[in-house]
């Protein structure tokens, strides 16, 4: 289908009451995965790289990946930058061919988060390219083994409100009990809190942290205004459990196909489960015969 910014993908979904699933990548295989799954299911797709990804695989080559494999997809397929750190990030994802960019400063005070965000939406809507932004701060710190619960700063709907308005945010990450890697226990979102977000703000809210929460609670947060929703660590565990199972088996011969193409599939299984849980409720979906072998 083609590469496509997070708008074309997220007001339909918010307007419509489903989500589309982002996925985060850093090779080859991850975005096989994750493309492969949304394919198998004619489902849209976002694959996003984070500030670890982008520099742990080089944030050029990860986007000629991602766009290679985008732009031959039966799907339409965004390229995102997740928790961009700071203006020069986001110009960098820009310039790599990202169809939309997060800006994550919400750690900043108010007023310094809206300046600096609303100079990256400047610019990147410039380019064509989608911007989300963040306020209240998500908990659990962006690569944490565990997420301690803890929320450092929930969103205020009134300020949520004030946010939109003032940076022209295409998309808002929201802080409502959600936290980033596993959780310790299942964790409580403030489903009230989002109700009064979602009426005071018009674009699609983003639900970070998306590894854990329980299936019912995600259908009740899609049903209040989520449209996009995050999910790194599951997706990465996925393939990392599976690269220990297979080495385990007797006889294992050290090749890349022995090597590679289980924790491959286990994590196109995950996304496959996860964005028909956030999509469309289709009274029949369009299953391919033959889902595409990744
Ligand atoms: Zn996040």
């Amino acid at each position: 289908m083609s590469l496509s910014d997070m708008n074309s993908l997220l007001v339909a979904a918010r307007s419509k009451g489903y989500a589309v699933g982002a996925f985060t990548v850093w090779d080859m295989e991850s975005v096989q995965a994750v493309v492969g799954a949304a394919e198998s299911l004619n489902l849209p797709v976002i694959t996003q790289v984070g500030p670890w990804e982008a520099d742990f695989a080089g944030m050029e080559l990860l986007a000629d990946i991602a766009k290679h494999v985008a732009l031959r997809a039966s799907v339409p397929v965004a390229l995102h930058l997740d928790h961009g750190e700071n203006f020069e990030r986001a110009m960098r994802a820009i310039h790599c061919g990202f169809t939309s960019v997060m800006i994550d400063v919400s750690d900043l005070p108010f007023r310094e988060n809206v300046a600096l965000t609303r100079e990256v939406v400047k610019c990147a809507h410039a380019a064509g390219v989608t911007a989300e932004g963040e306020i209240g701060v998500v908990g659990g710190g962006i690569h944490s083994a565990e997420s301690s619960g803890e929320q450092p700063a929930m969103t205020e709907p009134e300020e949520a409100e004030r946010f939109v308005k003032e940076t022209g945010v295409d998309a808002l990450a929201v802080a409502i009990g959600n936290a980033h890697g596993f959780y310790k226990a299942a964790p409580r979102l403030d489903f009230r809190r989002l109700t009064e977000i979602a009426e005071r703000v018009p674009v699609p809210i983003v639900l970070h942290g998306g590894t854990g929460i329980p299936d019912e609670a995600i259908r009740e947060a899609i049903k209040h205004g989520i449209a996009k929703i995050n999910i790194c660590t599951q997706f990465v565990a996925a393939f990392g459990k599976a690269f220990q199972e297979v080495q385990t088996e007797p006889d294992f011969a050290y090749n890349i196909p022995n090597l590679f193409t289980e924790p491959r599939r286990r994590a196109k299984q995950l996304v496959a489960e996860k964005i028909g849980l956030f999509g469309p409720r289709l009274p029949r979906r369009t299953m391919r015969s033959s889902p595409p072998e990744v």
